[in-house]
């Protein structure tokens, strides 16, 4: 049966790619509906693209200019995987499939009643709403958008039906603003020494935190850049927590929610004393937070794979930065070891993080209440569906199992 804590099964879903899931996960119980073909909000679901790279975003914070490929790509739609694979997916044509309207939809069993929120970073395309049935799609009880073109300064405004559409939907299918993150765009570079840059990143940050808040959200993550080897560690968490300074003067309400780094270079955010550095500097400590994204912990050094390892990782971060500071979470297992320094997300259970440290962070009370997304890769977008709904019934399965774990993970505890 489906162990999870104490969930209630709100609705249920069957689609043609899934029903094997679901027998495997034996949760299914009277199908409201049954499609004999896939599920999808919209009718080109564009492919996952990697974003920018640190590197770049560090070096000149300019537009990155797509290639071709990439143009065919709609930019606002990709997950935040990591930054290191820039290009390595193609856009497949795909023939266009009929449009389901929200009443044709059936949607995977979702848990309540948990003290977790667990959910995925969703698509936007054809219109900011969908963001919400594409959460419902996946069975999440918390998803990440980006608010406007990640790759791109300039973007059109929300016009406001479709932002109260979003907030209607919101209320509707019953996601609050603590259980949605915006992902910030990865052009911003709050650390760059080069004046007018960094007046560019603020800009955008301002424009972006303006959305949020126009949508009726609050928790607004982002990553806090890169001295480009022009400036220190020390100027540049400044930097940073003077733009925090300023946004809170011009936005009222919205969260900062600054993102770890897998670090390296010079990236800021990779070690838990730059978090704090920031959060040191910012006045109102209300209005900041962080988001510790599991790869980027792990590559940035922080063991997290075994209950005890994911534990230390955790007291380290309570000692250095604060546990109320503590807003969000990635589930990314990682490509890369531990300390890489490289960006590179997997899928849970399938790369070197493993599934011992996901089943601590799901267990661990710390981590109650807060939104904690996965941006693991996906072929292609039509495939999220299915793999996050997967990935994210695994994580509510592991709650409260303790130290069973699937079979599958027992080496993982024994990597150096
Ligand atoms: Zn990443
Ligand atoms: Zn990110």
């Amino acid at each position: 049966m489906f162990m999870c804590a104490s969930p209630t099964i709100i609705s249920f879903w069957s689609s043609g790619g899934l029903n094997g899931i679901a027998a495997s996960f034996h949760f299914l119980l009277p199908e409201i509906k049954v499609t004999p073909r896939k599920q999808k909000t919209t009718n080109k679901q564009p492919q996952e693209e990697a974003p920018v790279s640190e590197k770049r975003i560090a070096s000149d914070n300019k537009t990155v200019k797509p290639n071709k490929r990439a143009k065919a790509v709609k930019k606002r739609d990709a997950t935040p995987t990591d930054t290191d694979t820039l290009n390595d997916t193609k856009p497949v044509k795909r023939p266009r499939k009929k449009k389901l309207s929200e009443q044709e939809m059936t949607f995977p069993s979702r848990v309540v009643d948990s003290a977790k929120k667990i959910g995925g970073h969703v698509s936007t395309a054809k219109g900011i709403y969908n963001a919400i049935l594409n959460a419902r799609l996946i069975g999440a009880n918390a998803f990440q958008i980006f608010v406007r073109s990640q790759r791109k300064w300039e973007s059109k405004p929300t016009p406001k039906d479709v932002q109260e559409r979003f907030i209607q939907d919101c209320k509707k299918h019953r996601y609050t603003a603590d259980d949605i993150l915006v992902h910030g765009s990865y052009l911003i570079n709050l650390a760059n020494p080069d004046p007018e840059k960094y007046s560019k990143s603020y800009e955008g940050l301002l424009d972006e935190v303006k959305r949020t808040e126009a949508l009726g959200l609050k928790l607004y993550n982002f990553h806090p850049g890169s001295t480009t080897g022009q400036s220190s560690v020390e100027e540049g968490c400044l930097s940073i927590a003077q733009a925090i300074n300023q946004v809170h003067k011009d936005v009222p309400n919205v969260i900062c929610v600054i993102e770890i780094m897998a670090g390296g270079g010079n990236t800021i955010g990779g070690d838990y004393k730059h978090l704090k550095n920031i959060i040191d500097q910012v006045k109102n400590k209300s209005r900041v937070g962080v988001c510790l994204d599991t790869c980027h912990m792990f590559a940035a050094g922080y063991d997290i794979r075994t209950a005890d390892a994911w534990k230390d990782a955790m007291n380290e971060f309570e000692q250095t930065v604060g546990l109320k500071y503590l807003r969000a979470m990635h589930l990314n297992d990682s490509k890369t070891d531990l300390g890489s320094h490289r960006d590179r997300h997997e899928n849970l259970g399938k790369g070197f993080i493993k599934w011992d440290a996901f089943s601590a962070i799901v267990n661990d009370p710390r981590t109650d209440g807060i939104p904690m997304v996965l941006e693991t890769p996906v072929p292609k977008e039509d495939d999220k569906q299915e793999i996050y709904t997967t990935e994210i019934a695994e994580l509510y399965r592991l709650i409260k199992k303790g130290k069973k774990q699937p079979v599958s993970t027992k080496k993982s505890a024994k990597k150096a």
